[in-house]
């Protein structure tokens, strides 16, 4: 069950690592980053990273598990963000923030990407 999701281009799979044809990755902020940290070290492969047919539902699962981690972090920092910056004024909402950020750093550790959609 093979569904046309997504663009579609010929590049390396970023789920069994093989150069294959499928579906375009979304070039978000965290690929942009390690992009440039390769180019910087040189030791970047210029390949267009997609995501085969086979792999669709493994990655869906990859991703799912990202927003799942990052709604769960993100919404456990912003309650203890509110309620510190309830009891602490601006200190507290400082120490909030810097608590909520660290929580998302935790979500960075699942981190995957996701697949450009068709319009
Ligand atoms: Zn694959």
């Amino acid at each position: 069950m093979i569904k046309k999701v997504g663009v579609e281009a010929k590049g390396k799979c970023i789920v069994c690592t093989k150069d294959k044809h499928g579906i375009e990755v979304v070039d978000d902020a965290v690929i942009q980053f390690i992009r440039r940290f390769k180019q910087k070290f040189r030791v970047a492969t210029g390949n267009r990273l997609v995501v085969c047919g086979e792999c669709v539902p493994e990655q869906e699962k990859r991703r799912k598990r990202f927003e799942q981690s990052l709604i769960t972090n993100g919404g456990l920092g912003a309650v203890i963000a509110i309620v510190l910056g309830f009891l602490g004024g601006l200190n507290g909402i400082v120490l909030g923030v810097a608590f909520l950020l660290f929580l998302l750093c935790f979500s960075l550790l699942v981190y995957w990407p996701a697949i450009v959609k068709k319009k």
